[in-house]
């Protein structure tokens, strides 16, 4: 009997939420891990220690903008597959850093398949897009072939980064692939996002006299989804036997304002502590944006049905257990 082969994954990007979620997937598979960071330091493990995985995940730090780097890499490790996690992913910050978001975003990407064609070109990867790049849409939902028309420096670097994955797929026939991901949450959220933002404020503020929520537009709307679903996603893609890019979306969109809504009422929060903050607008946004998941549900076997009030539920539960267990330390 022959033993089963240990697959390397690199996991760009591994100190975000979904960096934490992957690697918990792919700790379950035992894939040898490697976790690319811009500057390996303590932070850069607390969403893996959440998980407590830490451990079992070798962490290396890499300027992804340098190509000398990313290629020493790739030769060192050998990997399997590389799942692109790393980017400047706020739209709000992409209009304060449009060249930081535009160079990092798009040269990132351009280096790792670089490195992938000229050392080794059977490493299957995977790019993080995002929905952010449909922008304004004419017809709903969102498939993978409509037009893209973006709204944000965030949302063109997320275009062009997709349509250099789909290039060196059809010219060099690589096995890249571009998961086109809508808004997905959790608790390990970074703190500036929305949905992470009104849970953790809510739950920390919800009793002091003087707290308001300040919020931006709440009007427009947004597909959301939970984030430990999205990522098994980004593994079937690499699992299957021809690269392909996939929408991976939970099918509906609702407004931010029925999330504050919902969340104010299960915590017994007055609508009167909102407040909306006209520095908080940006320039150019989406008013509403869905997805279809049939062909991920289909042609991926990607099982996803939940409503995202049910995520909220979730959510609100985590926040308020880890919130008391912080008061209680
Ligand atoms: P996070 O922001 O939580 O994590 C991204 C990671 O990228 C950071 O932890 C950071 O790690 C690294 N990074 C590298 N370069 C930069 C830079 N210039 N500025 C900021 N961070 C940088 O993202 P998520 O985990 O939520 O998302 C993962 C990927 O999926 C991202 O590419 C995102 O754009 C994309 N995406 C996310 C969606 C969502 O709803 N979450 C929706 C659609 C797409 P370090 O500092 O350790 O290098």
């Amino acid at each position: 009997m022959t033993a089963k082969k240990i697959k390397t994954a690199f996991i760009t990007g591994i100190s975000g939420q979904d960096g934490a979620y992957l690697s918990k997937l792919l700790h379950e598979k035992d894939y040898k891990i490697i976790g690319i960071t811009r500057n390996n330091h303590s932070d850069s493990l607390e969403k893996l220690k959440f998980f407590k995985i830490e451990q079992f995940v070798i962490m290396e730090e890499c300027d992804l903008l340098d190509i000398s780097s990313v290629l020493n890499l790739v030769k060192k490790y050998n990997p399997d597959e590389i799942y692109n996690l790393a980017a400047q992913s706020s739209v709000g910050l992409s209009f304060k850093q449009p060249i930081g978001t535009i160079n990092f975003n798009i040269i990132s990407v351009l280096n790792l398949l670089e490195a992938i064609r000229l050392v080794k070109n059977d490493i299957r990867f995977y790019q993080a897009s995002s929905s952010e790049m449909f922008g304004k849409v004419s017809n709903l939902p969102v498939h993978i072939n409509t037009p893209m028309h973006p709204l944000s420096p965030y949302a063109i670097s997320k275009a062009s980064a997709h349509w250099i994955v789909v290039n060196y797929r059809e010219s060099y026939s690589l096995f890249a692939c571009n998961g086109v991901l809508f808004n997905h949450e959790s608790y390990l959220r970074s703190n500036s996002f929305f949905v992470k933002k009104v849970l953790q404020e809510t739950v920390k503020n919800r009793d002091k006299s003087d707290w308001t929520l300040k919020v931006g537009n709440i009007d427009i709307k947004r597909d959301f989804g939970y984030s430990p679903n999205y990522v098994q996603a980004m593994w079937l893609m690499l699992q299957k036997n021809d690269p392909e890019d996939f929408i991976i979306c939970s099918g509906k969109s609702i407004t931010l304002r029925s999330i504050i809504e919902y969340v104010f009422k299960k915590l017994n929060v007055s609508l009167d502590r909102l407040v909306i903050d006209n520095d908080l607008m940006r320039p150019t946004d989406i008013e509403d944006i869905y997805g279809d998941n049939t062909p991920a549900k289909v042609k991926l076997g990607w099982d996803y049905n939940l409503d995202f009030y049910e995520v909220l539920d979730l959510l609100i539960e985590e926040e308020l257990s880890f919130f008391s267990k912080s008061s209680n330390n």
